[in-house]
């Protein structure tokens, strides 16, 4: 019986591997996961230079006690020889955007030397290939089933299985959409497309950036075609001063609207004096949990119906290198964007995809046509409707149940799951992106570190 049975090895399952094996104590811990590397996930086995991260160095530290852990680990790795393409950043070490895979390698650094550290007292770690695709909880413990048919049996078992992306659930009105679309980040498949075809993208966020970066890397020099809802693109990301925390020291602004309204009155404050307008926006993401937990379901309904496209676009921000290159080809007029909901797939010739869009305030439909369709619209949050074995069985066993407005499952704070009736489980916790709906920014490099780094603690101190 291990002690530990951590369910997918991305970043959350490997810093909390890391973090479990630093904690005292001897303990055993299993990490199941498909693919054949930990810590990497679908957001770091990037293997693109151009696809970095949309944080500087400074940022993106996998200790929430050492900011500048990336910073010291990337400057150690380019004094090495690693890296050299750093030098056309032309910025200080803190202030790069590393490639995503490259990140990937500093996260197995860390997880390596914390099975080191681990060893020194006993404590073990070993990964497990495969998909889970049931869970039980008994009186002694937890029992998984793989793919394969196997089991594995732990003390305790933690969801860290990250986000289910859209174009991979097959329940939606938009699984041909899917079936009919190019992976964003196949630069090998966007290759094979006529260079000069016109390429149709659907999403505006992050995704579709990295994808304009696929097409560019493989040669594509064709129009490329954006549609999404609001038409909104990301904003670049800048490096502000640091601003006062005007949410915390006034507990009083509480509901979206008023959020929002002093957000603007302080960005146009920060303009008035000469200050980048960015630099009150990341106040807010370090007070979002809170006013996130606090506010009423009906006020979480209002926040996603009306600013959850602003949030997207200001809060989750484009790094310069591709900002840049999505600007170039905004002026030089090969990338369109345009506010359109999509309807659907149309029959097209062939060597051609049709769609059925409706612009923005318009009541008629429309088609248009390209040699290739890329979804980025990103990611399926409601479990109910992700089709993969494990998360339906959890819900049909009553062991899950969908969180604050489907958004993941609900969870305690600490990350104890709850069961159908609403109990926290001594067993079983989840921790990153399934718990979208607890804290709403649960997802990013730095929501996952420090979670990571509390469940270890939580989870230690009832394995002593
Ligand atoms: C393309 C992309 C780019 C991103 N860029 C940034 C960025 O620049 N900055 C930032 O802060 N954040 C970024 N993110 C957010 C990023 O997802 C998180 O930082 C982080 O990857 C979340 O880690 P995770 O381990 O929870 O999820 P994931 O990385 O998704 O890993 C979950 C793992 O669980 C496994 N798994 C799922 N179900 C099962 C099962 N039933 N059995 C076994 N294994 C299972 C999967 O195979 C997967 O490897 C990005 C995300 C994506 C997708």
């Amino acid at each position: 019986m291990n002690d530990i049975l951590i369910i997918g090895g991305g970043l959350s399952g490997a810093m909390l591997a890391a973090h479990l094996l630093r904690q005292p104590g001897r303990r055993s811990i299993q990490v199941i996961e498909p693919r054949a590397e930990l810590g990497r996930g679908e957001a770091y086995s990037a293997t693109e230079l151009g696809h970095t991260l949309n944080g500087n160095a400074a940022r993106m530290s996998v200790d929430p006690d050492n900011p500048d852990d990336l910073t010291q680990w990337l400057t150690a790795h380019i004094a090495a020889g690693g890296w050299p393409e750093s030098d056309d950043q032309h910025v200080p070490v803190p202030e790069l955007f590393p490639p995503r895979g490259l990140f990937g390698v500093y996260v197995q650094q860390r997880l390596a030397e914390a099975k080191a550290a681990g060893a020194a007292h006993g404590s073990t770690l070993a990964q497990v290939r495969g998909e889970v695709v049931d869970l039980e909880v008994g009186p002694d413990g937890v029992r998984l089933t793989l793919g394969d048919g196997s089991h594995l049996h732990g003390a305790r078992a933690v969801l860290a299985t990250g986000m289910f992306p859209a174009a991979r659930t097959g329940q939606r009105q938009s699984s041909g959409l899917n079936a009919a679309a190019v992976d964003p980040w196949d630069v090998k498949a966007m290759a094979t497309l006529d260079p000069q075809g016109r390429v149709l993208i659907i999403g505006s966020g992050l995704t579709m950036v990295d994808a304009v970066v696929s097409l560019e890397q493989a040669g594509h020099r064709g129009p490329i075609q954006i549609y999404s809802r609001h038409g909104l693109l990301p904003h670049v990301r800048r490096q502000p001063p640091s601003w006062p925390d005007f949410l915390g020291a006034d507990p009083a602004i509480r509901t979206p609207l008023h959020i929002l309204r002093a957000l603007r009155a302080q960005c146009r404050q920060a303009q008035a004096d000469g200050i980048d307008w960015q630099a009150p926006l990341d106040t807010v993401r370090a007070n979002i949990g809170r006013l996130w937990r606090q506010a009423s379901d009906w006020h979480k309904r209002q926040f996603v119906r009306h600013a959850r496209p602003w949030w997207e676009s200001h809060h989750h921000r484009s790094p310069p290198p591709s900002d840049a290159l999505l600007r170039r080809l905004l002026a030089e007029g090969r990338v369109q964007i345009a506010a359109a909901s999509l309807l659907g797939l149309a029959p097209a010739e062939p060597g051609y995809v049709g769609i059925r869009l409706r612009d923005r305030g318009q009541a008629q439909e429309r088609m248009d046509t390209g040699v290739a369709l890329i979804n980025s619209t990103g990611i399926e949050y409601d479990w109910r409707r992700v089709d993969r074995p494990l998360p339906r069985q959890l819900l049909a066993r009553g062991l899950i149940q969908p969180g604050p407005l489907a958004l993941g499952i609900s969870a305690e704070p600490d990350g104890a799951v709850h069961d159908a009736q609403g109990l926290a489980s001594p067993r079983l916790f989840a921790m990153g992106p399934p718990l979208r709906g607890v804290w709403w920014e649960s997802t990013a490099v730095t929501d996952v570190a420090s979670q990571a780094k509390a469940l270890a603690r939580r989870l230690a101190e009832r394995t002593q």
